[in-house]
C-alpha cells in the first residue's frame, strides 16, 4: 500500500501544473481578485482579496481554488462541436466534458433531435417562459446548485413561488440536509455554532466521516495548528487518507523536508455506518469513568437520563462488533476528549450520507453535550460545507419549506399571496418526474443527473420531464443524459467572478462575503440575475413584483436584509463593504433556541445489521483529490496514488480472502446495479467495507433515504464483488 503522506512538494507540483495549463497571468489576477473562492464551502476571498481567510491570513496554495478557477478561464467552446449528436457528446467523459471549454450560446435540442443547436438569447428566455406558463405550477420544480450567488437564490426561490409552487430545492439535499435535522432536533439550529477564530484556540478537533485533505485543503492547515500549539486532532474514518495521516504545509521548506506534520493523534477506522455505535461506545467510557460534566448537562440539558439508560444498557460487545473498533482504542479516544478543554467537533457527509444520517449527527452533538462543549468559545460544532454557498443557498430561501414568518415577510414586502404546503425535496421532485408528474424543471448549475443515486432510474425520471432548461458555464453528463424525450434549453451563464455587479455568499462559518466580480471573459454569456429576471417578467407579466427592478442586484439585497433573519447587514454591504458573520448563529452561550431553551439528548437504536449474505461488503462512495463534488478536474487521485477512477479499494485481508490480487479486474454488484471491470486496490480500510468513486458509484445506490432529512443513502451500499469474467 502506498505511505501516506499529505500535501508537500507534490502538492506545489500539482498546482503549478495547473497554473502553467491555464497561464500564471490570468490565473492570478482571478486568484487575487476580491471573489469569493469557487470551491469549498470553508470559504476564502470576497473584499480581503482572493485565498485570504475571514481572520485576513493569507494561504499559500489551494489547489481546489485553482482546479475551479481552470474550468472557468477556458476559451468559449467552438459551435463545430454541436454538430457532433449527443450520443457523440456522451463518448466524452466528464473529465473531458469538463475541458472542451465555457459555454457562450443558448443552446436548444427539441423533443426527440439528436443535435443541440445554437439559438438567441431572447428567443430562449421567452420560449422558456411560454413552457412554463403552459402548466400548472404543481407540475414543475427548481433546483440549484451551491454555488450560485445568494441574489441570483433569491429571485429564483421568490419567482417560483410567486409563480406557484414550493417545489424548490438544492443539493444541499444530497450533502448536509441531515446536519440541519439533527442539529435542529438538538440545539434547535441548523449550521455551525463556531466561526473560523475559535478553531485558533482549541485543544481538541476530532474530524468525523471526512476527508479535508482533499474536500476543504485549508482546513487540514487548522488540524495542524492545533497539533503544533500541543492539542490532538482524531480522526475518525473507515479509510486511512494521506493527508489526514501526516501533511506537510506546501510553503514550508521546514515542513516538506521534515516529511510534515503528524495529524492524527488517534486514527480510528470504524466499520462503514458503525460510527452510531462507536459515538455510544464513547459516551459509555465517559460515563463509566464518570468523565461527564454533570454540571453543564443538569443546567443545560434535557432527557440525559433515557440517553444514559440506552448507553448503560448497549453491551461494550455490541458496540465493539457494530463499530468494528476495539474497546481499547474507544476508551483511548474518550480519554483524549476528557483531558480536552475546548473541543471542535467537525464531520463531513461520510456521517450524512446513511439512511441513519441525522442520527449520527444527532449522537455527535450529545457526545458535545456530554462534556459541555457548547454554549462557549472555542468549541462547538463545525459540518464541513461542500460547495461555496450551499449554505448561503438555503439561508436565502431556496428549499422547499421556509419558516411561517419569512413567508408572512415575502406576502408583505412584495403585496402577494403564496401557497404554504410544503414542497417537493430534490429527491422526490425527481421521484414525481418518474411517476410522470412533473412537466417542466429549471435546473441552475450543478450536474443533477450525476449527483443522484440510482443513476439508470435518475435518468429515466429526467427524461420524462417534457421541457428543462438548465443555467450553467460548462457542459456536463447532467445536459447529455435524461434528455431524450423531452425540450431542453441550455443557457451559459456568468462565473462569480464575472458578474457584472456584486454578489453574496455564505461560508460554513455563517460569514457572509462579497464578490466584485467584473472580469470580462466570454461575449454571450449572462448573469443567473439578468436571466432570472427577464425569465420572470417573461412568466408573470401581470405579477405585482417588479422583477425588472432586480436586475440591479442591490435591489435583491435589500429584499434578503427586510425577509431573511440575522442578515440585515447585507443592505448595504456594496458601500460598506463591510462582511458579517449571521446574527444569532455563534453559540457562545449554553442558551439554546429549542422550544425549552436546552440541548436536548437525543436516543436512538443502532441501525440494523446487514444480514445480506449475498452482499457482505459495505461500500461507501468517496471523491478524489482531482475532483470537486460531481466535476472531475483531474483523472488521477494523487493521494491515493490511482491513476484512474476504476477502481475498488479494499483491505489486503478482503484480497486475501476473496483469493485476488492486487490489480484484478473485478465486477462490483449491488441490488440496483453494477459497475463492471473494477481494478482492485489495496487500501488501509477495515476488512468487510470497500470504496469506489463517486459519481461513477451512483449506479449502485438505490433510492433508501435517510426519512428525516431526506438524504440518500450513498454510504452504506450493500455490495458483493466477483472477479470479472473474461468473455
Ligand atoms: S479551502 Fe476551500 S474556500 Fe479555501 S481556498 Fe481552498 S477551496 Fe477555496
Amino acid at each position: 500500500m502506498a505511505k501516506v503522506v499529505g500535501g508537500g512538494a507534490k502538492k506545489i507540483l500539482y498546482t503549478l501544473n495547473t497554473l502553467k495549463k491555464i497561464g500564471i497571468k490570468k490565473s492570478a489576477k482571478a486568484l487575487l481578485s476580491n471573489n469569493t473562492c469557487k470551491a469549498c464551502g470553508l470559504g476564502m476571498g470576497g473584499q480581503l482579496g482572493g485565498m485570504t481567510n475571514e481572520l485576513g491570513e493569507f494561504p499559500s496554495v489551494c489547489n481546489k481554488s485553482i482546479q475551479a478557477q481552470s474550468s472557468d478561464i477556458q476559451a468559449a467552446i467552438p459551435n463545430e462541436i454541436f454538430k457532433h449528436s449527443v450520443d457523440e457528446l456522451r463518448e466524452l467523459s466528464p473529465h473531458e466534458l469538463e475541458h472542451i471549454g465555457r459555454l457562450n450560446t443558448p443552446l436548444y435540442k427539441a423533443k426527440g433531435a439528436q443535435h443541440f443547436k445554437p439559438v438567441d438569447w431572447d428567443w430562449a428566455i421567452d420560449y422558456g417562459a411560454q413552457k412554463f406558463q403552459a402548466v400548472q405550477p404543481d407540475k414543475s420544480f427548481f433546483y440549484t446548485s451551491g454555488r450560485s450567488s445568494n441574489e441570483a437564490g433569491f429571485l429564483l426561490q421568490l419567482a417560483a413561488r410567486a409563480y406557484g409552487t414550493n417545489n424548490i430545492n438544492n443539493c444541499s439535499y444530497y450533502c448536509h440536509q441531515a446536519t440541519s435535522v439533527g442539529l435542529e432536533s438538538t440545539i434547535g439550529t441548523g449550521t455551525a455554532t463556531i466561526e473560523l477564530e475559535d478553531l485558533k484556540a482549541c485543544d481538541l478537533i476530532f474530524v468525523i466521516g471526512a476527508n479535508p485533505a482533499s474536500n476543504h485543503p485549508r482546513f487540514v492547515h487548522q488540524l495542524k495548528n492545533c497539533k503544533d500549539r500541543g492539542g490532538h486532532v482524531i480522526v475518525i474514518n473507515p479509510a486511512k487518507e494521506a493527508g489526514l495521516v501526516r501533511f506537510s504545509v506546501p510553503k514550508s521548506a521546514k515542513s516538506i523536508l521534515t516529511g510534515g506534520t503528524k495529524i492524527a493523534s488517534l486514527y480510528l477506522q470504524p466499520n462503514i455506518g458503525g460510527d452510531l455505535a462507536l459515538f455510544k461506545g464513547i459516551a459509555k467510557a465517559l460515563i463509566q469513568t464518570t468523565q461527564i460534566n454533570d454540571a453543564f448537562i443538569q443546567a443545560y440539558c434535557e432527557d440525559f437520563d433515557q440517553f444514559k439508560v440506552d448507553i448503560d444498557n448497549t453491551p461494550w460487545q455490541t458496540i465493539i462488533e457494530a463499530s468494528g473498533v476495539t474497546k481499547a482504542q474507544i476508551e483511548q479516544c474518550a480519554s483524549l476528549y476528557a483531558q480536552s478543554k475546548q473541543v471542535v467537533f467537525a464531520w463531513g457527509m461520510g456521517m450524512t450520507h446513511h439512511t441513519f444520517g441525522s442520527q449520527n449527527v444527532e449522537y455527535i452533538a450529545n457526545l458535545a453535550m456530554l462534556r459541555g462543549m457548547l454554549g462557549k468559545r472555542y468549541a462547538g460544532l463545525l459540518p464541513l460545507r461542500g460547495h461555496s454557498n450551499v449554505q448561503g443557498i438555503g439561508t436565502i430561501g431556496v428549499k422547499p419549506v421556509l419558516a411561517q414568518d419569512v413567508f408572512t415577510k415575502i406576502e408583505h414586502c412584495f403585496k402577494i399571496k403564496l401557497k404554504r404546503e410544503k414542497g417537493l425535496d430534490t429527491y422526490h421532485a425527481l421521484k414525481a418526474a418518474y411517476a410522470n408528474t412533473i412537466d417542466c424543471a429549471m435546473i441552475m448549475g450543478g450536474n443533477l443527473y450525476q449527483a443522484s443515486p440510482n443513476s439508470p432510474w435518475v435518468a429515466q425520471a429526467l427524461d420524462k420531464i417534457n421541457f428543462k432548461v438548465f443555467l450553467t458555464t460548462t457542459l456536463n453528463q447532467g445536459h447529455l443524459y435524461g434528455i431524450d424525450s423531452g425540450e431542453t434549453l441550455i443557457l451559459p451563464v456568468k462565473a462569480r467572478d464575472e458578474e457584472p455587479q456584486a454578489t453574496t455568499q455564505e461560508s460554513m462559518f455563517n460569514y457572509v462575503r462579497m464578490s466584485d466580480g467584473g472580469i470580462q471573459r466570454l461575449d454571450n454569456t449572462r448573469s443567473e440575475v439578468h436571466i432570472l429576471a427577464k425569465f420572470a417578467q417573461a412568466l408573470m407579466p401581470n405579477s405585482p413584483i417588479d422583477f425588472g427592478a432586480f436586475n440591479t442586484f442591490k435591489n435583491i439585497r435589500s429584499a434578503i436584509a427586510d425577509i431573511i433573519p440575522g442578515m440585515a447587514e447585507l443592505k448595504n454591504i456594496d458601500v460598506a463593504k463591510a462582511e458579517f458573520h449571521i446574527k444569532g448563529r455563534r453559540l457562545y452561550q449554553p442558551v439554546f433556541k429549542t422550544s425549552s431553551g436546552k440541548a436536548r439528548f437525543i436516543t436512538c437504536p443502532l441501525p440494523p445489521k446487514n444480514t445480506k449474505q449475498d452482499y457482505p461488503f459495505l461500500l461507501a462512495s468517496i471523491r478524489s483529490e482531482g475532483q470537486f463534488n460531481s466535476i472531475i478536474y483531474e483523472e488521477k487521485d494523487s493521494y491515493r496514488h490511482n491513476a484512474t477512477r476504476d477502481c475498488l479499494l479494499i483491505s489486503p485481508q478482503d484480497i486475501k480472502t476473496l483469493a485476488l490480487l492486487e490489480g484484478a479486474r473485478v465486477d462490483v454488484i449491488s441490488e440496483f446495479g453494477r459497475l463492471n471491470n473494477m481494478r482492485i486496490v489495496a487500501f488501509d480500510i477495515t476488512p468487510g467495507n470497500v470504496l469506489a468513486y463517486y459519481p461513477e458509484a451512483n449506479v449502485l445506490t438505490g433510492n433508501e433515504l435517510d426519512s428525516r432529512s431526506l438524504t440518500p443513502n450513498f454510504k452504506s451500499i450493500k455490495v458483493m464483488v466477483k472477479p470479472t469474467s473474461v468473455t
